[in-house]
């Protein structure tokens, strides 16, 4: 039988996967400490992280891998918190603003969610670069504050920092500016290391698929779903996992500030026209109830939900969370003291048509070039910047009409529109879509 191998130098385990094999779980329990601790120099974790991209990881190794993520900092437990306790994370996407949605949603009927987030990675947009487009907000907590600020709100949105998972916060910086991210074992064991890091009764998945997903094709984000849930339940964890539409952007906004003001208004009052966020809102939210043992089935879980959202008690927790994490509060109320750009200029049909696509990839390339995201593990992101559509995929337009603003500081515009333009595509035939959600995987 083939033997998994057991390096004693860092240097040897790059090479061991360099050439194709699979290495021990020991080697990940050493040798992701050193990670988190800043002992291995960055050359030798890009090699390694590269050579994982080019040769894959078998399912044991992605196992240890996210076993060793989790253990690289604290084991993070709420003892004196009775109520259940869920969690919530999404592959990645653009536009994906849904957190700021259903974590307080679902806290306000009852269920406590301590969440960690990321930053931007490559194309996607991150919650914590988002929630900071919130002035005073922090994002970083002792374990002790953590539970504090989870009794006060009913929910939290943290970065995991030195506490959690800190070889994650190393190795996803890296990923980032080495070009390593679209990796299944590398996704997988970022996401489950943070998410094993804390302990809860269930977790929800928001595994995209399409052209914004770093895996665009459906089989590949099933199976990246389907591994995240397998990889839960070998830990003793509750897990569902549902794929959802990613070839276009979600929602309205791209951008951080951008988006999280189209969260804020969306909380704020609930739409009489359902809309892809809201669809997609009720559909992670639902799975959370029912993982939180609230209910039983999707319909009242629901329903549920609904009514909380109509009574403002969604809104109510978003303000709770912001006002504990020391954010303030006035731009939640006010979300025109957000600042603006220097510059916003008006994208318009060149033809009459179908909208056929708004690729969700491109566009999210162009607002992390825009300054929304960042090319560097060091750089300063631009809270402001972005873009709104008026269109939605499906939808007929005519010549001239304007389908989105572009909210810029630096650049040049007539670059933007050009890139814009080659985003989104019109036919004179409306398109067929996938549907928005899937499927569960439980
Ligand atoms: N979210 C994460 O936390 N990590 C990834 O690698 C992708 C999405």
């Amino acid at each position: 039988m083939f033997m998994a191998e057991n390096p004693k130098t860092f240097l040897e385990g790059i090479v061991i996967k360099r050439d194709g094999g699979e290495l021990a779980e020991e080697f990940y329990t050493r040798f992701i400490p050193s990670i988190a601790s800043g002992e291995i120099p960055d050359y030798q974790v890009s090699a390694l992280l590269m050579a994982i991209f080019l040769k894959g990881m078998s399912f044991r190794e992605t196992r240890a891998m996210t076993r060793a993520i989790a253990n690289s900092g604290k084991i993070i437990s709420f003892p004196h918190i009775k109520q259940p306790k869920v969690d919530k994370h999404s592959t990645g996407g653009v536009g994906d603003k849904i957190t700021f949605l259903v974590a307080p949603l679902v806290s306000a009927c009852g269920v406590m969610v301590p969440l960690t987030a990321g930053r931007g990675l490559g194309h996607t947009g991150g919650t914590i670069d988002k929630l900071e487009s919130i002035p005073g907000v922090r994002t970083q907590f002792t374990p002790l504050e953590m539970e504090r600020l989870l009794t006060q709100a009913g929910w939290l949105l943290c970065a995991q920092g030195k506490d959690i998972a800190p070889a994650d916060d190393i190795l996803y910086r890296m990923r980032n500016a080495t070009g390593t991210v679209p990796s299944l074992p590398l996704v997988i064991s970022s996401i489950m290391g943070k998410k094993l890091a804390i302990e809860n009764d269930g977790l929800v998945l928001d595994v995209k698929f399409g052209k914004g997903a770093f895996f665009p094709e459906v089989e590949k984000a099933r199976e990246l779903g389907k591994t995240m849930v397998e990889i839960a339940k070998s830990a003793g964890r509750t897990c569902r996992a549902v794929l959802t539409n990613m070839n276009q952007p979600l929602g309205r906004a791209v951008g951080n500030s951008l988006e999280l003001i189209e969260a804020i208004e969306l909380l704020k009052e609930l739409p009489q026209d359902c809309c892809d966020v809201v669809d997609v809102t009720l559909a992670l939210g639902a799975q959370m109830l029912i993982v939180a043992g609230l209910e039983k089935d999707e319909k009242p879980a629901r329903t549920r939900l609904l009514e909380v959202w109509g009574r403002g008690e969604g809104y109510n927790k978003l303000v709770a969370m912001v006002s504990s994490q020391h954010g303030d509060v006035s731009y939640v109320h006010n979300p025109q003291k957000f600042p603006r750009p220097k510059n916003i200029a008006k994208y318009k049909a060149p033809t009459s048509g179908f909208i056929t696509g708004i690729d969700a990839f491109k566009i999210g390339e162009l607002a992390r070039r825009m300054g929304a995201g960042r090319e560097r593990a060091e750089q300063e992101i631009d809270h402001s910047v972005g873009m709104v559509f008026n269109v939605k995929v499906g939808e007929e337009v005519r010549a001239e009409e304007e389908l989105a603003e572009i909210h810029f500081n630096l650049g040049e515009e007539s670059e933007f529109i050009a890139e814009i333009s080659r985003a989104i595509t019109i036919e004179e035939q409306p398109p067929t879509q996938l549907p928005l959600i899937l499927e569960v995987l439980s």
